[in-house]
């Protein structure tokens, strides 16, 4: 039995910027999981501040969708948009201990600049081009030094990541003004106390850069990571549209029971042998991280059929 940790504090954080797939569900359904197993308060936080991707509408879509599967949580934080001001002071902070600096450095010029093919996550490195030059506007980046972080991940072990090498200085805000993902998501763990960050492998590279800023911010304690494998497509990428439609929202509106997208998950996530319909709640009790399996699950054409099958 998991312990219980009834002082921990979790949060679902969907980005409304397209319909919740199977990649998410199956990301939420374990974090989930391991909330209501451990006894974590579980916080709803839409994460709105990705301006020109957020499709309107789809907040209440991510509610939706997550509520049919039969997922719930303790508390919803408002919308990132609702508020800019703790963003807006931490980069103050930032500023005050001069560690940013104003860049208007386009995409194109930071790939001309790269001067070896780039590696890890296909993440482009800023060089730093900048850093001295006192542009007046632009985005904002944050001087981060060629040193090595380290952490241990619930799921990968002890990770260390030198983020100078692998990205570089990265950006703190966009150059629209607003508060770039890497800076909103630790302001928001930090101010709502989050204690454990549940998410897919997609953001594992993201989070040398996160703690980098706690550092930064003098932002304590850190959270716990646990970093889930991906669901893949049977060509061996990311779910994405090229997948044909994996959202969840087109096969609730086909008929599809909830029990069977979760029966599907639980497929993928070591909880049954085989893919049987099963409710989130026994979902909930039967998951066991040890038997997750680590490398990604795939989806086929398989999986669709039987999603309709009940139909
Ligand atoms: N909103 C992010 C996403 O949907 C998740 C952020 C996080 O978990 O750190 O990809």
């Amino acid at each position: 039995m998991p312990p219980l940790e009834s002082d921990h504090i979790t949060r679902l954080a969907p980005s409304p910027t397209g319909a919740l797939h199977l990649g998410n569900a199956r990301t939420f359904a374990i974090n989930w999981a391991l909330a209501r197993q451990r006894a974590w308060r579980v916080i709803l936080r839409i994460e709105d501040l990705d301006g020109p991707r957020i499709k309107p509408g789809a907040d209440q879509q991510a509610i939706d969708d997550l509520t049919w599967l039969g997922l719930d949580w303790d508390e919803q934080a408002p919308h990132q948009t609702a508020d800019l001001s703790p963003y807006r002071n931490a980069l103050e902070q930032l500023d005050q201990q001069n560690l940013t600096y104003i860049c208007n450095c386009t995409r194109r010029d930071i790939e001309q600049a790269q001067s070896a093919p780039h590696s890890d996550d296909h993440e482009t490195r800023y060089p730093g081009t900048c850093r001295d030059a006192n542009r007046e506007t632009g985005a904002i980046r944050i001087v981060i030094p060629d040193e090595a972080i380290d952490y241990d991940d619930q799921l990968h072990g002890r990770r260390t990541i030198n983020v100078q090498q692998q990205v570089g200085d990265f950006l703190v805000a966009t150059k629209a003004g607003l508060p770039a993902y890497q800076l909103a998501v630790v302001i928001d763990d930090a101010r709502q106390g989050v204690t454990d960050v549940v998410r897919a492998d997609d953001l594992l590279a993201s989070t040398g850069r996160q703690l980098w800023l706690y550092r930064m911010l003098n932002l304590t304690p850190l959270p716990r990571y646990w970093h889930l494998p991906l669901i893949i497509g049977e060509d061996g990428r990311r779910l994405a549209k090229r997948h044909g439609d994996t959202r969840i929202a087109p096969y609730r509106e086909q008929g599809v029971p909830p029990a069977r997208v979760v029966g599907l998950l639980a497929w993928y996530s070591g909880v049954s042998p085989e893919r049987t319909p099963m409710d989130i709640n026994t979902f909930a009790t039967a998951f066991n991280l040890d038997k997750l399996p680590r490398c990604p699950a795939v989806f086929t054409l398989e999986d669709h059929h039987w999603l309709l099958d009940d139909a």
